[in-house]
């Protein structure tokens, strides 16, 4: 059978999505390659966020295909996700020899699809069509006893965005808000647990708006799913946790990413009331100026902003929040990006990823007025940095000398003689660990840190 190699660019979602096609194609009796030197099909699960992630897939692709011609080899090539959603047809008129477009929705038909281009039945495919229920297609996961992927698993709750903010390309590469249903959902979560997995982050581009609108017509909706009344009070995404917390087994629930719209009081109060839901929030800000944020079409204020993480850290003291900035948006200007630092140092993020505004095509930010140059955008985004980079170091360094409780994921990919783990809050924890200590839950004392990790000695019961 033929090998394949997925290289993928961009978010938690791609990388699931791919490792889905992975085991689509495994399940059919593919190898996986180590590159894509030695691979019979190359795919590069693409990224439109921003303009450079998606330059650099086509150079990619360039330079596959380049290498491939100079040693006469036979390859099938192909683009999945984003951009092949987002540019189709267009990418073979520039690459002709690639031979597979495949969209968002299709990544179940990727096996199809290769066996056609295979046994040349077809010389090439281009398909980014809707497809109903392809939300409930990524489901296939590879846990191929490597130590991180059995004890950690991704699971997609949902695809696509209703939000519509004016600088993202989400909506148009992912299409309309459709959730999986619940019964779905835990089903796959339940057999995860049974493979060994103890840790399950629910994943989808918006989860806080999970089961609101096009849950696919043929299923039930989410509390009639689960047999339960309905529940006025909590949100399906909610109740969706409710029923993942059933799972005999699991130790742990994450989910990302949410919308700080979505921080209703029933999820804030799930932070207490499930103690499986880690204490960790990903609360993407963009701006912490309330003009941008109108411009931005995002749909909350500097002030309920901080309301929400206030309420997070009473119901949870010790929450671990980061967040997503985008600095030098459209008429972005020194006041505006200085109530940026301002919430910054206010809210005091545990982490922070900060994102040079980038163009996107037949986004509505593209043509607003008063771009800021580059040299601002990046002037700003190290000035940014640089606060955001000094808080998070503070914070771990208040580490030191606390006992936390770990999930240990395997041998470090830099030093085997270390090992690494999660605490609750999502830090990276190193210690001098073995292979008994894979899959524990266990706690440490941490030692010292170092650039975004904790180094922590096994705690001895005193
Ligand atoms: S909520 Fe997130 S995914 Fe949806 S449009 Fe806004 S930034 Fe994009």
């Amino acid at each position: 059978m033929p090998s394949v190699f997925i290289k993928t660019y961009g978010c938690q979602m791609n990388e699931r999505d791919s490792e889905a096609v992975a085991a689509q194609l495994v399940a059919k009796g593919y190898t996986l390659a180590k590159s894509e030197v030695t691979a019979d099909v190359v795919l590069l699960n693409t990224c439109s966020v921003r303009d450079f992630a998606e330059q650099k897939a086509i150079n990619k692709m360039e330079n596959i295909v380049g290498a491939a011609r100079n040693k006469k080899r036979e390859q099938i090539v192909g683009f999945m996700g984003c951009m092949a959603q987002s540019r189709g047809k267009e990418l073979l008129d520039r690459l002709p020899d690639v031979d597979l477009v495949l969209g968002t929705q299709k990544f179940h038909r990727a096996a199809e699809y290769l066996d056609e281009l295979l046994a040349g039945r077809r010389s090439q495919i281009v398909d980014v069509a809707p497809e109903a229920k392809s939300e409930a297609a990524i489901r296939e996961h590879l846990l191929n006893g490597s130590a991180k992927t059995s004890v950690s698993a991704f699971v997609s709750i949902m695809q696509g965005c209703n939000q519509h903010c004016t600088f993202c390309i989400v909506p148009a590469t992912r299409g309309e808000e459709r959730s999986r249903t619940i019964p779905d959902v835990v089903d796959e979560c339940r057999e995860l647990v049974s493979r060994g997995v103890k840790e399950i982050t629910l994943l989808g581009q918006i989860v806080t708006s999970y089961g609101r609108r096009g849950m696919s017509p043929a299923q039930p909706e989410p509390a009639a799913a689960t047999g339960e009344p309905r529940l006025a009070s909590r949100s399906a995404f909610v109740q969706l946790l409710d029923a993942v917390h059933e799972i005999d087994g699991l130790a742990r629930i994450r989910f990302t990413s949410p919308h700080p719209k979505g921080y209703g009081d029933d999820l804030v109060a799930a932070y207490a009331r499930l103690p499986k839901l880690c204490e960790t929030a990903h609360l993407p800000l963009q701006s912490g100026s309330d003009r941008i944020l109108k411009l931005m079409h995002r749909g909350y204020t500097r002030e309920k902003f901080v309301a929400i993480i206030e309420k997070l850290r009473q119901a949870k003291p010790g929450i671990g929040i980061t967040t997503d900035i985008i600095v030098g948006f459209p008429g972005e200007t020194e006041e505006d990006f200085e109530q940026t630092l301002s919430l910054c140092r206010e809210v005091q993020f545990d982490n922070a990823y900060i994102f040079k505004y980038s163009p996107r095509r037949d986004t509505p930010a593209a043509d607003m007025p008063d771009q800021v140059p580059q040299t601002i955008r990046e002037e700003r985004n190290e000035r940014l940095l640089n606060l955001v980079n000094e808080i998070a170091a503070r914070k771990y360094d208040e580490f030191i000398g606390r006992r936390v409780e770990i999930l240990v994921e395997g041998p470090s990919k830099k030093n085997a003689a270390r090992y690494t783990g999660r605490t609750r809050c999502n830090r990276i924890v190193l210690f001098d660990g073995s292979a008994r200590h894979q899959g524990q839950l266990m706690e440490v004392k941490i030692e010292r840190t170092g650039s975004f990790t904790l180094y922590g000695d096994p705690a001895i019961l005193e």
